[in-house]
């Protein structure tokens, strides 16, 4: 049976979870529109670098996911004329059942009415500062990685990657494959972290095996590894606007090591914006530390027509975004009266449940370290936008009474700035539980509030134009 033409679905994202929403939804008649702020459709794992430079083959840009690679960019390519594609179109706000949307190179606006939304956002990286991090040269892990994938190009000659996280290995294996000089890896987790995570992780045992396969690389190439660190610095003239090295503490002492970039992160953090404009309940979430929008196993937000798909509601890896997208659009379709293989949508949320326990292994195996907020310094700058620093948000803690993250942002202005506390959000939360004693999960999460993403000041003071057209 195909879909009723009354129905007039919308995907934001074109990662995993937006391409298998897309097939699926076209797969049942429909035409839905895709909107992606990215140039091409991939998402953040399957990036692809801009036609305009030379092409370089899926098994070096993504080694062994290059077959799931070419196999999203095949399914994708095949529906491009059966679906409503906008690249380069960044929304940025919603309300009233319509999107507002910026489009990149033109700069133009556009509303695009929706009757159902698909939400597959994805995600970024978990952000916990170290003095120095704003020195040019000092850069994301995901940032890191989309400079070489994207761009083709290396963060620096010499480069220390440090934090924590499954990314931590493989942006370093990246990097050193490609033929980047890594001078370390340094790894908050400890090794004990990691072996006790073992059984959880072994549940997927083919991931777990290119875990190790990267460490064992990185080691067999003569990289530094080194856990259990506590990250103290990156070292650096902020006159002379370059990174020299990185300072650590390794339990016993205070190290140095020499280097001209670092890439650095804790894991990813879902890009919940866009579910919070549209009004979806969030819960606290002790396995991903972080508020998310409730889905249920099938991916319905609390929002009527509003479903959630991939890591934009939380952390669980490619795969399980590309069940989570044909999943989503299949209860979409139920819930518009349309028939579905039934079968199907059961074996996709078994092995979105299957995939629980391995998630949990991952967080033991790459703890957020719980004393960071302890030995942050006074004069650590967590806020960039708005130059906020943790002596200040401890001030407004202590002076004023702040125990509420978006009364912290009103009495500091911490997440006041461009990233609307995308980047400085998990941090000031850290800092706030530390410092008034309550638990993370009642300090709250900062409000969404549009523009989700940075857009020139003049479109985001005028009124969008009506339609849907690009
Ligand atoms: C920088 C980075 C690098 C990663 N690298 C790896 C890796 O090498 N290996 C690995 O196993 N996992 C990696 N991950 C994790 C992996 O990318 C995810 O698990 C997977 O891509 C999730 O798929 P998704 O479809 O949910 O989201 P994504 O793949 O993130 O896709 C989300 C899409 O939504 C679009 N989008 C987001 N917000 C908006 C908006 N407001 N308007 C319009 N479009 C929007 C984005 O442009 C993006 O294309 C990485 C994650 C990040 C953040």
């Amino acid at each position: 049976m195909t879909a009723s033409c009354a129905l007039q679905p919308v995907i934001v994202g074109a990662g995993p979870a937006g391409v298998r929403a897309a097939e699926a939804l076209v797969a049942h008649g429909l035409r839905p529109v895709v909107i992606d702020e990215a140039s091409r459709a991939g998402g953040q794992i399957y990036r692809r670098p801009p036609a305009s430079l030379a092409q370089r083959s899926a098994q070096a840009l993504y080694g062994f996911e290059a077959r799931r690679a070419d196999a999203v960019h095949a399914a994708f390519d095949a529906l491009r004329e059966r679906i409503d594609y906008r690249p380069d179109s960044l929304v940025w706000n919603a309300h009233g059942g319509r999107l507002d949307v910026l489009h990149g190179p033109t700069r133009s606006t556009s509303g695009v009415p929706y009757g159902q939304l698909i939400v597959a956002t994805g995600a970024t990286d978990r952000v916990l500062p170290v003095p120095g991090w704003t020195l040019p040269g000092v850069y994301t892990l995901g940032g890191a990685q989309v400079a070489l994938k994207f761009q083709g190009c290396a963060i620096g000659q010499r480069v220390v990657f440090m934090g924590t996280g499954p990314l931590l290995y493989l942006v370093a294996y990246q990097y050193a494959k490609a033929g980047a000089k890594v001078a370390a890896v340094l790894d908050t987790a400890r090794l004990a972290d990691q072996l006790a995570a073992t059984p959880a992780m072994l549940r997927q045992p083919a991931v777990f095996a290119k875990g190790v396969y990267y460490v064992a690389w990185l080691r067999a190439h003569g990289v530094a590894l080194h856990s259990g660190v506590r990250p103290s610095r990156v070292l650096g003239d902020a006159t002379e606007s370059r990174v020299d090295g990185v300072a650590w503490h390794d339990g016993r002492e205070e190290r140095t090591l020499a280097c001209d970039a670092v890439g650095f992160g804790y894991a990813l953090r879902s890009e919940t914006q866009l579910a919070d404009l549209l009004g979806c309940r969030f819960e606290f979430a002790p396995l991903h530390r972080a508020h998310l929008p409730v889905r249920d196993a099938a991916g319905r937000s609390s929002v009527e027509g509003v479903y959630l798909a991939g890591d934009g509601a939380g952390i669980m890896g490619a795969d399980a975004a590309e069940w989570a997208g044909e999943r989503a659009a299949l209860a979409l379709l139920a819930d518009h009266g349309v028939a579905v293989d039934t079968a199907r949508a059961e074996t996709l949320e078994r092995k979105l449940h299957k995939l629980g326990g391995f998630r949990q292994g991952l967080e033991r195996a790459f703890p957020v370290p719980s004393d960071w907020a302890a030995h942050a310094p006074d004069e650590l700058v967590v806020c960039r936008c708005e130059n906020i620093t943790a002596g200040t948000l401890r001030q407004t803690v202590s002076v004023n009474g702040a125990d509420e993250m978006n009364r912290l942002k009103a009495l500091s202005r911490v997440g006041m700035g461009r990233c609307q506390g995308r980047m400085c959000g998990v941090a000031a939360a850290e800092i706030l539980a530390h410092a008034t004693g309550l638990p993370l999960q009642q300090v709250g999460r900062l409000r969404g509030q549009a523009p989700i993403k940075p857009i020139p000041i003049q479109l985001a003071a005028c009124e969008p134009a009506g339609d849907a057209g690009a």
